[in-house]
């Protein structure tokens, strides 16, 4: 069972990799002014051109996303953060308009916190701009992948590459809470080609669907599918921020 993103009363930290790779001292500069509560699925937390004022750290399997609008209506992803990271104003410094729609992919815990408060304890602590710069690094990187990616790899191999990234933030029940629409969000095809690549997978034993839901049968053959675009960021994490990326079983 996932731990929620709330403390709980032996002043355990909440469920997300960076709040806990930081130092106890810098994690006492922020605590008493993070707030922890749910979000639900599709829950909108930036549009583009809103102040960014709050910074979003998802915990236990909940996911955020990045959209990209297009001139023709349609939202693309462009990557997924889960507990290894936060969404919001973790590059800049202050208040800025958003240029990303940032939505709740996997609902779940989430800890907030101004970004007054961020900046704040930035300021007083080397350390501090450490953690987040490594941060911003890992976000660059995930970003670039996430150009080449679509550039390069095929639909099928984004499709298995999605699915495992968002298995690696579920508890481990291989379950993956993803609809055929959200699937053609992150791939920016449309629902019946996505629904294809699906079928086709299902018809190779990897996955099966539920209602909301694919399942995960053949994680290592699933895998075999994927691009490594996941891995490179994985191993990027490793390098720059050790422990923070999810592994597939939550400890
Ligand atoms: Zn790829």
């Amino acid at each position: 069972m996932i731990s929620q993103g709330r403390p709980d009363r032996s002043g355990e930290r909440p469920h997300n990799n960076l709040l806990r790779r930081l130092s106890d001292s810098d994690f006492a500069l922020i605590a008493p002014h993070l707030s922890h509560d749910e979000s639900t699925s599709d829950d909108l937390l930036y549009d583009p051109g809103d102040d960014v004022d709050v910074v979003h750290f998802p915990c236990g399997a909940s996911l955020a996303s990045y959209l990209v609008s297009n001139e023709d209506g349609r939202d693309v992803e462009t990557i997924l953060v889960g507990r290894e990271g936060a969404v919001g104003g973790i590059v800049s410094l202050g208040y800025l308009p958003a240029y990303t729609r940032i939505t709740v992919k996997f609902g779940g815990p989430f800890s907030r916190l101004p970004i007054a408060k961020l900046d704040q304890a930035k300021s007083a602590s080397a350390s501090m701009r450490n953690v987040f710069a490594r941060y911003a690094d890992c976000l660059l990187a995930q970003m670039f992948q996430s150009t080449a990616c679509n550039a390069i790899h095929s639909i099928e191999q984004r499709t298995a590459k999605w699915i495992i990234s968002a298995m690696e933030r579920t508890d481990g029940s291989n379950i993956v809470p993803l609809t055929h629409e959200q699937l053609s969000t992150l791939l920016g095809v449309g629902r019946s080609y996505a629904s294809r690549v699906i079928q086709t997978f299902k018809a190779e034993g990897l996955v099966e669907t539920r209602r909301g839901a694919i399942v995960v049968r053949d994680p290592d053959g699933l895998r075999l599918r994927a691009c490594q675009c996941n891995e490179s960021v994985k191993n990027h994490f490793e390098e720059v921020l050790r422990g923070v990326y999810p592994s597939e079983t939550v400890p």
